[in-house]
């Protein structure tokens, strides 16, 4: 049959191409890096992670820990390569990002029906097959232009911000201190402890410092659960003991106590030798985070790898424009998918693709397009970008708050989230057992 073209080898462009060319059907999977890159990613690898190399909780009571756990059972290529090049994170899927990247480019690249091209992607050229749009939130700028002049003016944009690396060998080992909070998960997280006159200096100067100028973008709108570490120093002195910063869960090793304010850092690659500062993404200038977070007890002498950096994040408006199949309502053959459709993070990006690339298989073949049950958390995630309120529609992650509520209601929040995954588990099988997809 004829090639399904996809735009952008990412976290969802990726996924879709594994499933459609796994069910027979040839893929033509554009991706313009190495030669043209995002302002976020730095290599020419499928999949790469531009921010945190964590790809959230694990546990089947957390909805996006469920979300994986689904992705697995309709054998994800995301789902194999994160598995197989984890990380310690406490109770988080964390991966060695290098390796996770290099896995999954590794099995498309091998795969004989997978055609690969590197090359920017100019237009959507629908008329001539089935395209699946998996740009990204860092579309190029012309293709940008192609995706608003089919959407009109149901198109959005606004910023999310990466957050900075240093080396392990660089951090003062006298001050820092290895513990995830309250004891769980071992000794997965590096903590900077600081006193109250340490965090108060430091809250002064982070919120007084200087952001780098704006270039693109005037109108800067940024994501509530992302917000740059110097938008929340300066909405209050505890804002970040609230958030990033806070001490709940552990003890200083030094004082026996728990510190007044605490900064995380998780490791960012499999040796350990690299640390992201957990929460801390930043659009500060690169000599103003030198300066500020070297005054992070502990991070004195701290090497920074990677700056932190903000960057466009674009979606369209897929209330409006999408059905739950991730095809466009205009146009069967067109299909958007990953971040660009309003979902939010790594492992949504890329379930959305594994949708989008089910049903560009069965339209291939002739057959009926599918919506996972409402009760999973695949089908509740695309009911939820397709049916929201199209006028103040903001990008979403998997929350159980998206699912239908039981028949019976659980008091107890863990018991009810369980069963939330029971059963979409449940109801997950019997949509395999009866879906053109796995006959
Ligand atoms: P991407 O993974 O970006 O893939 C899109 C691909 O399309 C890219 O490889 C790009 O090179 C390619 N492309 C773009 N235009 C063209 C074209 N015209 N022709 C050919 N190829 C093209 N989510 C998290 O869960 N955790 C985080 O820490 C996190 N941090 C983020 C930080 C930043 C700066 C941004 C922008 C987003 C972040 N996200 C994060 C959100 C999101 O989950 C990721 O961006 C994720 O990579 C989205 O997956 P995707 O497949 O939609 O897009």
């Amino acid at each position: 049959s004829k090639p399904v073209t996809i735009i952008g080898a990412g976290l969802a462009g990726a996924e879709a191409a594994w499933q459609v060319a796994r069910r027979g059907v040839p893929v033509k999977l554009f991706e313009m890096r190495p030669e043209k890159c995002t302002p976020a990613h730095h290599t020419g690898l499928f999949a790469e992670l531009v921010c945190s190399n964590s790809l959230r909780a694990q546990a089947l009571e957390n909805a996006v820990g469920l979300l994986k756990e689904e992705m697995r059972r309709l054998d994800s290529i995301i789902m194999h390569c994160a598995d197989k090049h984890s990380v310690p994170a406490g109770g988080a899927l964390a991966v060695d990002r290098a390796q996770f990247a290099a896995c999954i480019t590794q099995i498309l690249e091998e795969h004989p029906l997978v055609e690969i091209k590197r090359e920017e992607c100019l237009q959507l050229d629908y008329d001539s097959g089935i395209v699946i749009v998996a740009s990204g939130p860092l579309t190029s700028p012309e293709l940008s232009k192609k995706i608003r002049e089919f959407t009109g003016h149901d198109y959005f944009y606004f910023y999310d911000a990466v957050a900075p690396i240093v080396t392990l060998e660089s951090i003062d080992m006298d001050k820092a201190f290895w513990s995830s909070r309250y004891g769980k998960g071992g000794e997965d997280y590096l903590n900077c402890p600081m006193n109250e006159q340490e965090y108060e200096k430091f809250w002064q100067e982070l919120a007084a410092a200087e952001r780098a100028p704006r270039k693109e973008f005037e109108n800067e709108k940024n994501f509530e659960g992302c917000l740059p570490i110097e938008i929340l120093a300066r909405r209050g002195q505890d804002t970040m003991r609230y958030g990033p910063m806070k001490p709940v869960g552990l003890v200083d090793p030094g004082t026996g106590k728990r510190p007044h304010a605490v900064v995380q850092l998780r490791k960012d690659n499999a040796a350990g030798s690299l640390l992201n500062i957990v929460g801390f993404q930043t659009h500060l200038k690169w000599s103003e985070q030198k300066r500020v977070f070297r005054m992070i007890s502990g991070l004195e002498q701290a090497e920074f790898v990677r700056y932190g950096v903000m960057h466009r994040n674009t979606y369209v408006n897929s209330p409006k424009l999408l059905f739950p199949t991730y095809q466009t309502r205009e146009n069967l053959q067109l299909f958007f998918a990953g971040q660009i459709t309003g979902v939010e993070g790594y492992v949504e990006s890329a379930a959305s693709g594994l949708t989008a690339g089910l049903n560009a298989y069965l339209m291939t073949n002739g057959m009926k397009t599918e919506t996972l049950p409402l009760e999973t958390a695949h089908g509740a995630l695309a009911h939820y970008i397709t049916s929201a309120d199209p006028g103040n529609f903001q990008p979403m992650n998997v929350t159980f708050g998206l699912f239908p509520p039981m028949d019976v209601r659980i008091k107890d929040k863990k018991n009810r989230y369980a069963a939330y995954a029971a059963r979409a588990l449940e109801k997950l099988e019997q949509w395999k057992a009866a879906s053109e997809c796995f006959n």
